[in-house]
């Protein structure tokens, strides 16, 4: 029998993680699995297949899982975006708003070389926050963001939308 299990199979949700009335999508599940990484990293490269990619950049801190497989896939480096106070060296840094308070992403700012054409991967896209500030990161550094691809868009939260309007191409496996 061949095996039909989709990407979306494999992610269990907790329920009241981190909060009460919080449905957590686990992607440790996905990760653990042979074939269930193996598919996951395949998808998320489909729509780059023929085009020039230089870096894979990843957001903290699924993103770097992710998006560590798929820039070796591809033979090109890997960035890491992570949260303030991470990186050791010189950095730039996007401050944004979360639901209470706001939080802030760093790049360090010798990551990219001006014109270098990045995809940005991150594990799930919810209000959209978090990729935008990784996205204006890698803009002021002269990347050319030519997509953004998650594992899981919770559509609801509206983050596809804010990133389409920044003019991003937007891929994600399952909702
Ligand atoms: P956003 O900034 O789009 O509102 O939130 C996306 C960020 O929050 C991502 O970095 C993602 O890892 C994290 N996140 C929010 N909710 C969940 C969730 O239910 N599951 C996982 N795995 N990550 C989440």
């Amino acid at each position: 029998m061949p095996d039909t299990r989709t990407v979306r199979d494999y992610i269990r949700t907790i329920v009241d993680f981190p909060h009460e009335g919080i449905l957590f999508r686990d992607v440790t599940t996905l990760f653990a699995d042979p074939r269930g990484f193996r598919i996951a990293v395949d998808q998320l490269l489909h729509p780059s297949a023929g085009l020039r990619i230089d870096k894979v950049a990843g957001l903290e801190a699924r993103g770097f899982i992710v998006g560590g497989a798929m820039a070796h896939q591809l033979s090109v480096g890997f960035v890491p975006i992570r949260k303030k106070g991470k990186l050791p060296g010189a950095t730039i840094s996007e401050a944004y708003q979360l639901e209470y308070g706001e939080a802030v992403m760093e790049l360090h700012d010798d990551a990219i070389e001006p014109g270098e054409r990045v995809l940005l991967v991150d594990d799930l896209l919810a209000t959209g926050g978090t990729a935008s500030a990784g996205i204006n990161l890698l803009e002021r550094l002269g990347a050319e963001v030519v997509g953004c691809a998650f594992i899981i868009d919770l559509p609801e939260l509206g983050g596809r939308k804010v990133l389409e309007a920044k003019g991003m191409e937007v891929h994600a496996l399952c909702a």
